[in-house]
């Protein structure tokens, strides 16, 4: 099927159109043909294990349009800026803190494919794709030209940077393209640089087994010990490596679509609120956000390493509580290290009681931070 009512630049331009009025801030459309090098780069990296536990990234032919639809024809590829980090210790990362993107997105593709239906001039099939799709975004992205991927492995926008989200109508409409981006980062190694945890073994090169964002939101268990002071205060993703990036003008926020600034339930709510936050607010305070990613025991793991690396002796109280009479073994090991931090008798009190604790993984935690706290 081809576009054959109107001229290809006037069908092209109308596209334009209806994308920038439903809010994405770039739109570029590419054809269906294989990702081969991006297919080629994510083998390596899935044989090198930088997927850590994400095996469904292994489960999909990524690289294959056919794979989301097997009448894939041409692919428009959009993006949504949302606002870029206040400061560098935000602990949810900046495109968390508003409302879930997937929902945003879908919603605002799906009137895109009604609006394409409109242009084209007859029902056309297609499909909107916010990152649970298996297809390679971020590929897609730079061959239709909206962005390039850089060595930070992030989708760049090279005059309103990396605080973007992208999404995809892959659709059976032979539509025309738009020129390719070219990859931009030079001699420049600011985000490789800035990477607290070295998560980069190589340039464009990401392994999440060290990235606070993979282990704050995707991995499930215990954060490796020798990993938990580098994530800083950070609950839910990082964006250090972004802010350090030139495109992003350094920390200097940018506006963004209003869907995406921080939820009140967000702001109002503290570290020692989330360690030791029941079931019911919890789902309150990440419903429709991306943050129901997490689960309640991950979120008071995570909170618990940053009351630890935050180091207010306000927060040995909670940390106390957690480390003796939270639920989950996971919470009570991750507050028993944080209590680590703090020499205050109430501090080293407290990692005594945990040297009885039932789980032994909270035992080890115990013993190894007042052994520590001894050498010291
Ligand atoms: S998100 Fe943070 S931890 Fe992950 S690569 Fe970037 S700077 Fe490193
Ligand atoms: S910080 Fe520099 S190297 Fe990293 S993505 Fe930005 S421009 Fe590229």
């Amino acid at each position: 099927m081809s576009a054959t009512s109107a001229s290809r630049a006037t069908v092209l331009a109308q596209i334009q159109r209806a994308a920038h009025d439903l809010g994405f801030a770039r739109v570029g459309i590419c054809n269906s043909s294989p990702f081969v090098r991006g297919e080629h780069a994510l083998r390596q990296w899935l044989s090198a294990g930088h997927h850590a536990t994400m095996d469904y990234m292994a489960e999909h032919d990524r690289g294959r349009l056919e794979t989301v639809m097997p009448t894939a024809a041409s692919l428009i590829c959009v993006a949504l800026a949302y606002p870029g980090p206040e400061t560098a210790s935000d602990t949810v990362a900046a495109y968390a803190r508003g409302a879930d993107y997937h929902q945003v997105l879908r919603e605002r593709l799906n009137r895109l494919s009604a609006s394409l239906t409109k242009i084209i001039g007859h029902p056309v099939h297609s499909r909107a794709c916010v990152d649970s799709a298996p297809l390679l975004e971020r590929e897609a992205a730079m061959r239709a030209g909206i962005a390039f991927v850089g060595k930070s492995t992030m989708a760049i926008v090279p005059d309103l940077g990396s605080h973007i989200l992208l999404g995809e109508l892959v659709t059976d409409v032979l539509l025309p393209t738009t020129p390719s981006a070219r990859a931009r980062c030079g001699r420049c190694t600011a985000c490789l640089d800035a990477c607290p945890t070295r998560a980069f073994p190589e340039a464009f090169v990401l392994d999440a087994r060290r990235c606070v964002s993979y282990l704050t939101i995707e991995h499930k268990g215990p954060i490796p010990r020798d990993l938990r002071a580098a994530i800083g205060t950070r609950i839910f993703g990082c964006d250090i490596c972004q802010q350090a990036c030139p495109y992003n003008g350094g920390s200097r926020s940018q506006p963004g679509e209003p869907a995406f600034a921080p939820r009140r339930e967000l702001t109002n709510t503290t570290l020692a609120d989330i360690l030791h936050m029941g079931s019911k607010p919890y789902r309150r305070l990440v419903a429709r956000s991306p943050l129901a990613r997490v689960s309640r025991n991950q979120m008071a793991r995570n909170a618990a390493i940053a009351l630890g690396n935050g180091g207010d002796p306000k927060s040995v109280p909670a940390l106390a509580n957690a480390a003796v009479g939270h639920k989950s073994p996971l919470v009570r090991s991750h507050a028993t290290w944080a209590l680590g931090r703090f020499t205050s008798p109430q501090a080293q009190a407290a990692l005594e009681d945990a040297l009885c604790d039932n789980d032994l993984s909270v035992r080890e935690e115990a013993r190894v931070a007042l052994t520590t706290t001894e050498e010291c």
